[in-house]
């Protein structure tokens, strides 16, 4: 079911290119949504409405969901799943509150002052990805650091579900109500990314657009970057288990299944130390895909390529790999489990010891659940109030102040070959150096 790869003895120089990693080729799916995405920006909502109605097979008149659908579904919303979601909000929003920035202000120099001022991104389309799962906490990961970022317009879409009319999941409709959003459309995949670079008749184009989804919404992210920002490439979610002989096998195997049943694309990845845990992680495997619900799904992911068993020598081993993996949620379930958490360099989040399963970050631990995939961790975050705002330098100089630093600049600019550069500091001195 799942394949294993051996890396004891000595790990090869290039890690990377021996790991599992999925056949996720975002750059042959460029191909496939660059038509999708200009059509969109030429015919705008009618081209998003005829896209919906080849990939998600129903025919919708308008993309933007009527207020009362939304208010309706919080009002026809299961309590218990009211009360989760709630309580996922909270812990959510404690969380992220704590990630805002204060405007920070530096006195360089007498009379000169760099003040960074953190501003909220103005409008931000937010993904919610609705295909082979429907995703309402993914609802919350986006809006919540939005809102707390201070984001004055939010937008949500989220694929039409032919078994609701064309609307989006009524879960998501009314986790958007609980948030206080209002503004929602019935579009998914890269034509949905497209309405919110361009903008359509129906939508106001956005600056921003977070969120995860699966490759045609990750490729066109990374065609219309530049014409819309974006957060980090969330692409078919991952995990990595980094486990050694005092690891549960069958809490492994658990959290292995749980991010598979993601995706058929899903990665799950155990890197051990421990010959014997492997074998009983696939005995467990085997054992409890039977009795989950999602078998075929969660099969085609473990026997992937993106997933496997990683052997190694040592959890000291097990670190290069899982630093070289850069996996978007890693576990570790080794002894000294915080330790061993604090001398990981590359994952999108960490979650340590045996009683903090991936599960837990996917809804209800206050962390982010939208991560970096793909080993982009290595380079990015997961969403987060930074994720919207930008900090903008404010400079701020008095005359002696300037006249202190001008003959630097001048030389500066004259080394440059850049002359008008020194000369507009001149201008501000009767064209010459001041003493
Ligand atoms: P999705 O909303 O991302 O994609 C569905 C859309 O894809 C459809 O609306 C359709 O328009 C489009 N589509 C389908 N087939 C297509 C085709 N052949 N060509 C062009 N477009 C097509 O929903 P999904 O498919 O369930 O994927 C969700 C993904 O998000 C999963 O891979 C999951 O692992 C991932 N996810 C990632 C994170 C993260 O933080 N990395 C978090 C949650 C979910």
């Amino acid at each position: 079911m799942i394949s294993r790869i051996d890396l004891r003895g000595s790990l090869p120089d290039d890690l990377r290119s021996v790991l599992p990693r999925a056949e996720l080729d975002v750059e042959a799916a460029l191909e496939k949504v660059r038509p999708i995405c200009d059509d969109v920006r030429h015919r705008g909502a009618e081209a998003v409405r005829d896209y919906t109605a080849r990939f998600d097979g129903i025919e919708v008149e308008s993309l933007r969901v009527p207020e009362a659908a939304i208010g309706r579904a919080l009002e026809e919303l299961d309590p218990a799943v009211r009360d989760a979601l709630e309580e996922c909000v909270r812990r959510t929003r404690v969380v992220h509150r704590a990630q805002r920035r204060t405007d920070v202000t530096t006195q360089v120099v007498p009379g000169g002052t760099v003040t960074e001022r953190w501003v909220p991104v103005e409008r931000v389309g937010l993904y919610v990805p609705g295909g082979q799962a429907v995703y309402p906490s993914s609802v919350v990961m986006n809006v919540v650091p939005a809102q707390e970022a201070g984001v004055e317009s939010l937008a949500v879409t989220s694929p039409a579900q032919q078994e609701f009319g064309g609307l989006p999941h009524p879960t998501i409709l009314a986790t958007c109500a609980l948030l206080g959003v209002d503004e929602v459309y019935a579009a998914g995949g890269a034509q949905a990314i497209a309405m919110f670079a361009y903008g359509t008749e129906e939508c106001r184009r956005a600056d921003m657009v977070t969120g995860p989804g699966n490759i045609w919404v990750a490729a066109a992210k990374r065609l219309l970057k530049g014409v819309i920002g974006i957060d980090s490439e969330a692409g078919p979610t991952e995990v990595a288990v980094l486990a050694d002989a005092t690891a549960d096998p069958v809490h492994v195997a658990a959290d292995l299944i749980s991010q598979a049943e993601h995706d058929t694309l899903a990665a799950a990845v155990l890197v051990t130390d421990s010959e014997e845990l492997a074998a009983a992680v696939e005995r467990e495997l085997t054992e409890q895909v039977t009795r989950t619900k999602h078998t075929e799904r969660i099969t085609a992911a473990l026997a992937g390529r993106q997933s496997g068993i990683v052997l190694v020598d040592d959890v000291d081993a097990g670190l290069k790999v899982v630093d070289a993996y850069a996996a978007e949620h890693l576990e570790i379930q080794t002894a000294d489990a915080r330790t061993v958490a604090s001398r990981v360099r590359n994952a999108g989040a960490i979650f340590v010891g045996p009683h903090a399963p991936v599960s837990l970050g996917d809804y209800m631990a206050g962390s982010n659940h939208v991560l970096p995939t793909g080993g982009c961790a290595c380079h990015s975050s997961g969403l987060s109030v930074q994720t919207f705002l930008r900090g903008i330098h404010v400079v701020d100089y008095d005359e002696a102040a300037l006249a202190d630093v001008t003959g630097r600049v001048v030389t500066l600019a004259e080394a440059e070959d850049l002359p008008a550069h020194g000369a507009a500091m001149k201008a501000r001195f009767d064209w010459g150096i001041p003493e």
